[in-house]
């Protein structure tokens, strides 16, 4: 496959390693819920998946139903977690395949609970509660406290309700002012299984930590930490401040082929909108990867970079759908199928996805989802 005009490789072997740094953070009592939602951020959700489970992770979170059952049909038996939304039509899907839903309101757990009786089934579920990201879950914060709604989910008779959770908002705030308000999701958290608790209802299992909530907040003790980007071997942007700095490797790669190298004379132009304008003789390589594949457009005339031979060469010019110019007349004997990194490592160079990613102004959460589906994946 390297053959193709883009492809992106994917190490699994070094996700193992990734999976044993997060455990060596974490208190020996709490297990990993493997996020792996958006085809794990383009990694591919069944091959990851596969890995994970030879690496003990015994637990998966998806974002939707089309997701989980993506992995069941792939053959994933373990807990699947729906962290999002599940339109009632699709009910049916969760309980044939032992799937597990997110409880994102009193409203919703009432008309799953209804659906389940009215065709004689149960459906496991997650409790989620909404202490400061004001995204789904129901609210128990400090000035708006619905503890009588998620006790009466915990009583509803077709439901198991065997977990309970909720998300940070600013785990990866190390400001007093963020760490004051993840402290107080932490605390609202653990007033809600108090309150649980005093009511004598079994809260299932308890989890909180995203990535960043891991590396920042490592010694929480709950039953399930959520990792995403983590066992990518990645974090949203390198130049985040953590508390942690554990020994990620990143498995993920971006690579394409030298498709032509031309020299071009002072004063040329290159690429849609004349954008470069060459100041002398300069060796021109096209390269075979464009915005379509998911490498962004934004990071045009900005001097990003890729590897070649093992080093740095500039774009020039505006990237095109397909494909885009680099420079190379300071690395020699570039030619038509010479491989290009537009991340990853070549040699002894690397070019991590957050330089891209800052580029690009986003984070790599983001650059990883857009690698489109064209673009092959070959695994390792
Ligand atoms: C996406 C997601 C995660 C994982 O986030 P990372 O930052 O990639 O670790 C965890 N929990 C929920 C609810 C999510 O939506």
């Amino acid at each position: 496959m390297s053959q193709s005009r883009a492809w992106l490789e994917i190490d699994l072997t070094k996700v193992k390693h990734n999976v044993e740094e997060i455990r060596k953070l974490i208190p020996s009592s709490s297990k990993i819920m493997a996020i792996v939602k958006a085809n794990a951020y383009g990694h591919g959700d069944v091959e990851c998946a596969k890995e994970l489970c030879k690496c003990g992770v015994d637990f998966f979170g998806v974002s939707s139903v089309d997701e989980a059952l993506n992995l069941r049909n792939a053959g994933i038996i373990e807990p699947i977690l729906i962290l999002g939304y599940t339109p009632p039509i699709h009910f049916h899907y969760i309980v044939e395949q032992n799937l597990t839903q997110a409880l994102i309101s009193y409203e919703y757990a009432k008309k799953a609970n209804e659906w389940c009786k009215a065709n004689g089934v149960y459906m496991h579920g997650h409790v989620k509660v909404d202490t400061g990201m004001s995204r789904i879950g129901i609210i128990t914060q400090e000035n708006e406290y619905h503890i009588d709604e998620v006790k009466s989910i915990y009583k509803m008779s077709n439901l198991k309700v065997d977990g309970i959770f909720s998300h940070f908002s600013v785990s990866d705030g190390l400001d007093e002012d963020n760490k004051a308000y993840t402290q107080k999701q932490i605390v609202m958290f653990n007033r809600v299984l108090d309150d649980l608790k005093k009511a004598e209802i079994n809260p299932g299992v308890k989890h909180l930590q995203n990535s960043y909530g891991i590396l920042n907040y490592p010694k929480l003790e709950y039953d399930y930490v959520r990792p995403g980007l983590l066992f990518m071997g990645a974090t949203s942007d390198d130049q985040i401040e953590t508390i942690t700095h554990p020994n990620f490797i990143p498995i993920m790669q971006l690579k394409a082929n030298v498709s032509m190298v031309k020299t071009i004379q002072p004063n040329v132009c290159v690429s849609y909108g004349r954008h470069f304008t060459s100041k002398k003789t300069t060796k021109v390589a096209t390269v075979s990867i464009g915005y379509a594949d998911g490498y962004p457009r934004n990071v045009s005339n900005k001097g990003a970079q890729v590897l070649i031979h093992g080093k740095r060469a500039t774009i020039i010019g505006n990237i095109c759908m397909d494909q885009l110019m680099v420079d190379v007349t300071d690395i020699e004997n570039v030619q038509e199928g010479d491989i290009v990194t537009l991340f990853g490592k070549d040699g002894n160079e690397i070019l991590p996805i957050d330089e891209v990613s800052r580029l690009a102004e986003t984070i790599n959460n983001e650059t990883f989802c857009f690698i489109s589906g064209r673009v092959p994946r070959i695994y390792k």
